[in-house]
């Protein structure tokens, strides 16, 4: 099946399915109906069995869902059965942030982190060793790195991300608060906005307040 045909907003829910799944798996759940699964995720049972139709339903009629089956299904149409390895360029609070996460169990490994501050390099953060960005092209390489996540300022997001591209990089976890463009058209972009999120919640909340 060709990933074209499926549309954004299905990838866009596909990590929710995975996560439910992945809960339901961790008790011992091996089989679910889509109406179950719809009352669990406040979503229709159309909705998924829509949605998982796109990659040829793996449901049964009368039985359901198979979950260990439709979690690795899904975990390979999210590239999670294969490692991605990350590099973080900037550690700031943020950059720190996430290299203190553990995303290993999700199948992302952080190889390095990166900064131009002489203030942070040298520095231990969650196991790793902040280095000059000099030395990122080197370790991009040699690693086979596939995935930055750019937690420097915005001024500096654009440089360092065609840089990346040089090295080969071709998908970007943009957190700097600029709308990455990057001319080759392979290249990949997940922009995570905090402040842009914040402000949705900031709106939602005071449409709750003016109700009142
Ligand atoms: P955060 O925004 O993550 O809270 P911060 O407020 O500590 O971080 P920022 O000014 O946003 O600082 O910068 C984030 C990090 O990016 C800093 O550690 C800074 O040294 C680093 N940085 C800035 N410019 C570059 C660059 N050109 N290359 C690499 N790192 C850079």
């Amino acid at each position: 099946m060709s990933e074209k045909e499926i549309s954004s907003a299905v990838i866009k829910r596909l990590p929710r399915y995975y996560r439910y799944l992945g809960e339901l798996l961790r008790n011992n759940v091996d089989r679910i109906s889509s109406q179950e699964l719809s009352k669990k995720m406040n979503v229709t049972a159309s909705q998924i069995r829509q949605d998982l139709n796109n990659f040829g339903g793996f449901g049964q009629q009368g039985y359901g869902y198979n979950v260990e089956y439709l979690h690795t299904e899904i975990a390979k149409i999210l590239g999670l059965d294969q490692e991605n390895k990350l590099i973080i360029v900037g550690a700031g609070n943020l950059g720190q942030a996430l290299a203190n996460y553990d995303f290993s169990k999700k199948g992302f490994r952080i190889i390095g982190i990166f900064d131009i501050n002489e203030e942070v390099i040298g520095k231990e953060i969650g196991g790793l060793v902040v280095q000059h960005i000099d030395k990122m092209k080197e370790v991009v390489e040699e690693n086979g790195v596939n995935m930055a996540a750019l937690t420097v300022p915005k001024t500096a997001a654009k440089g360092i991300a065609k840089s990346l591209v040089e090295y080969g990089i071709r998908a970007f976890w943009n957190f700097a608060s600029i709308d990455l463009q990057l001319s080759k058209e392979e290249v990949v972009v997940e922009n995570v906005h905090l402040a842009e999120s914040l402000m949705r919640l900031s709106y939602n909340v005071n449409k709750q307040r003016n109700k009142e």
